[in-house]
C-alpha cells in the first residue's frame, strides 16, 4: 500500500473549540497525534481546548478558517500533513430563518478554507457534513447511495461543500473523507467536554435539564408520527465514537489515493419517548414534558446505515448505547453546573 503522507504530521483542527471538535482534538492528541485549532470562538469555548492541551501537543491559534494568508502560515509554520473541519453553523431552524450566515460560514468560509489548503500544499481534508443532506428518507435505513435532497439550508449548505469536494478530487486530487454525522450526542464528563450550545435545541441535554427541574417541562415535537410511539427516530451516536472515526479516517485518506462519503450512525434509532425513559433511569428523577405540535422539517425517522463506515475505516462505536450517551450526557451537566 502507497504511503501518501506521514500519518503522525500534524492535524490542523478549524472548529475544534466545539462540541465535537474539542471531543476530536482531546482523544486526538491523548494518542500522541500532533494538533493546532484554529477557531474564532463565535460559538466554541476557549476553555474547551485546555483539556487537550494538558494531556498533549496542542497549539491554539484565534482566526477565522476563511483567512487564506493566515491558513497558509499555519500550514508552514507547523508543517500540516491534514486537517479536519469542523467549523459551522448547526442549528437547523435557524437555518431556515437566517440562511445568508449559514452560506457565508458554512459554504464561502469553507471554500477558502479549503482553497487555501490547497494552495499551501495539503491535500487531505476530513469534513463534517451531516445527514441532513438526505432530505427526507424515501427508504430505511439511510445509505449513502440514497439520493440527497436537503429539505433545509444547513443540509444545503452540507451538501454543496461535498460537491465541492468531489470536484477538487478530480480535478487537483485534493483528498476528503466526507463522514455524514447523524445525531451527535453524550459527552467526555472526564475531559469535562459536551455539549454547550446556546441557546440549546438538541434533545439529550433538554431532556436532562428538564429532569433537573431547569427550564421547565421538555417540549416533545410531535407524537403522531408513524414510529413505535409516535415521537421521531433518531440514531444518537456518541461524540468519542464520532471523534475515533475522524481519527480512521485521517489515517485512510494518508494510506489510500481516494476520497470517502460514509454515514456516521450506529445503524440503531431511538424514539424521543425512550430517550426520557433512559434520562429517567440515569437520573433517577421522572422527566415532566408537554407534547407540542411538530418542528418544521423533523423526518419521522432518521437511522443510518453504517456498514460503509465499519468495512472502509474498521470504525465500531463503543459508546454509542443509550444508556451511556445519556449517563455522560448527565455527568457533564452535573458537573457543569456544579459550583
Ligand atoms: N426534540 C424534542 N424536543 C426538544 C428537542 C428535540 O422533541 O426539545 C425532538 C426533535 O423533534 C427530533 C429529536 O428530538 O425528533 C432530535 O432532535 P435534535 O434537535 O436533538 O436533533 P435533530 O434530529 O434535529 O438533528
Amino acid at each position: 500500500m502507497t504511503i501518501r503522507g506521514n500519518v503522525q504530521s500534524p492535524i490542523l483542527v478549524a472548529g475544534g473549540a466545539g462540541f465535537i471538535g474539542s471531543t476530536f482534538v482531546y482523544l486526538a492528541a491523548k494518542a500522541g497525534r500532533k494538533l493546532v485549532v484554529l477557531d474564532d470562538l463565535s460559538t466554541g469555548h476557549r476553555g474547551a481546548v485546555a483539556a487537550a492541551e494538558a494531556v498533549g501537543d496542542v497549539r491554539f491559534v484565534a482566526g477565522d478558517v476563511a483567512d487564506g494568508p493566515l491558513v497558509e502560515e499555519i500550514v508552514a509554520e507547523y508543517k500540516i500533513g491534514a486537517a479536519v473541519h469542523f467549523a459551522a453553523r448547526i442549528e437547523v431552524g435557524e437555518s431556515v430563518r437566517d440562511p445568508a450566515q449559514f452560506w457565508d460560514r458554512n459554504f464561502v468560509a469553507t471554500l477558502r478554507f479549503v482553497d487555501a489548503l490547497r494552495r499551501a500544499g495539503v491535500g487531505r481534508l476530513v469534513f463534517s457534513s451531516t445527514a441532513a443532506v438526505y432530505g427526507i428518507p424515501a427508504r430505511e435505513p439511510l445509505d449513502e447511495a440514497h439520493p440527497c435532497a436537503p429539505v433545509n439550508p444547513y443540509g444545503a449548505t452540507k451538501l454543496a461543500v461535498e460537491q465541492m469536494l468531489a470536484s477538487y478530487d478530480r480535478a487537483y486530487q485534493f483528498r476528503s473523507a466526507r463522514l455524514r454525522y447523524f445525531n451527535a450526542a453524550g459527552a467526555l464528563p472526564e475531559a469535562g467536554l459536551g455539549e454547550r450550545h446556546d441557546p440549546e435545541t438538541h434533545l439529550i441535554p433538554n431532556v436532562i435539564a428538564a429532569a433537573l427541574g431547569q427550564g421547565g417541562p421538555l417540549s416533545v415535537f410531535g407524537d403522531d408520527f408513524p414510529t413505535r410511539d409516535g415521537t421521531c427516530v433518531r440514531d444518537y451516536v456518541h461524540v468519542a465514537d464520532l471523534a475515533d472515526a475522524h481519527l480512521r479516517a485521517l489515517d485512510f485518506l494518508a494510506e489510500r489515493d481516494e476520497s470517502l462519503t460514509a454515514n456516521l450512525g450506529t445503524g440503531n434509532g431511538a424514539t424521543v419517548r425512550e430517550v426520557i425513559e433512559a434520562a429517567a433511569a440515569v437520573t433517577g428523577k421522572p422527566v415532566p414534558y408537554a407534547i407540542c405540535g411538530r418542528r418544521e422539517g423533523d423526518p419521522p425517522t432518521l437511522v443510518a446505515a453504517s456498514g460503509h463506515a465499519r468495512a472502509a475505516l474498521g470504525w465500531t462505536p463503543q459508546r454509542s448505547d443509550l444508556t451511556t450517551i445519556v449517563e455522560d450526557a448527565y455527568r457533564f451537566f452535573v458537573a457543569r453546573n456544579t459550583p
